[in-house]
């Protein structure tokens, strides 16, 4: 078998946390303990952690993009070990993994257009000319089954998995291997989480040989 895409060895996040009275005994809060896992790239594989609200998986995801500093453990994407990038490495790095978050009505800026929140990890990340990006955000759009004209509008002219598809399509806008999707359908109807889920997975598998692994938190 090849070289996992990612590799989490142990991984850990402690939080100290002020207890008692006068706020003086100190304890922690152990968020994440100990978590191990290996994602492959090839096989275009889908892997998904389970557990209830609160067990970890949200600090997990965060550490994996170092949103958040573990307090131990290592993370290796690629063959590189994250845990030891300065900041402006790991900012390249981020180009590869991609993370669509829970809420599509709190990450997604109400004040930028649709196009605008699209085409941002494009400039970040200084692909493409002008022209180029607006005709990539607009084939994104199509891609996730909006419509270029869709472009021109505000977040709050959305409902929740339109927004939510908004975010797959910032997600996928420059090309990473990796996408973590923490929850992506957790604030969605019911009728409409099916849905997503289902573009997450075709788009996963559209390319012939997968362009991204997927992992759901
Ligand atoms: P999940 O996403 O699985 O619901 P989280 O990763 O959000 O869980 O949280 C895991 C645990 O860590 C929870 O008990 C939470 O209260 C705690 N926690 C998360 N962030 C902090 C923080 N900044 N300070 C202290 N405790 C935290
Ligand atoms: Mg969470």
């Amino acid at each position: 078998m090849s070289e996992p895409l990612l590799q989490v060895e142990n991984l850990k996040k402690y939080y100290p946390v002020k207890g008692g009275v006068l706020g003086k005994t100190s304890e922690t809060v152990k968020a994440v303990d100990g978590v191990s896992f290996s994602i492959y790239y090839e096989e275009g594989e889908t892997l998904g952690i389970v557990g209830e609200s609160g067990c970890g998986k949200s600090t997990t995801g965060r550490m994996l993009m170092r949103l958040i500093e573990p307090t131990d453990g290592r993370v290796v994407f690629a063959g590189k070990n994250l845990t030891d990038l300065s900041k402006h490495d790991m900012r390249k790095m981020r180009k590869n993994m991609q993370m669509i978050f829970q809420d599509p009505f709190a990450s997604l800026n109400p004040r930028h257009t649709v196009g605008k929140i699209i085409e941002e990890p494009l400039i970040v990340h200084r692909m493409g000319s002008k022209k180029e990006r607006k005709k990539r955000v607009e084939e994104l759009l199509e891609v996730v089954g909006l419509s270029a004209y869709h472009a021109k509008r505000y977040p709050h002219q959305f409902s929740g998995g339109q927004r939510q598809r908004i975010g797959i399509a910032r997600a996928l806008a420059v090309h990473p291997r990796l996408i973590i999707a923490d929850e992506p359908v957790s604030a969605l109807d019911v009728s409409v989480q099916s849905q997503v889920l289902n573009l997450l997975q075709d788009l996963q598998e559209q390319f012939g040989s997968p362009f991204y692994s997927l992992l759901m938190i």
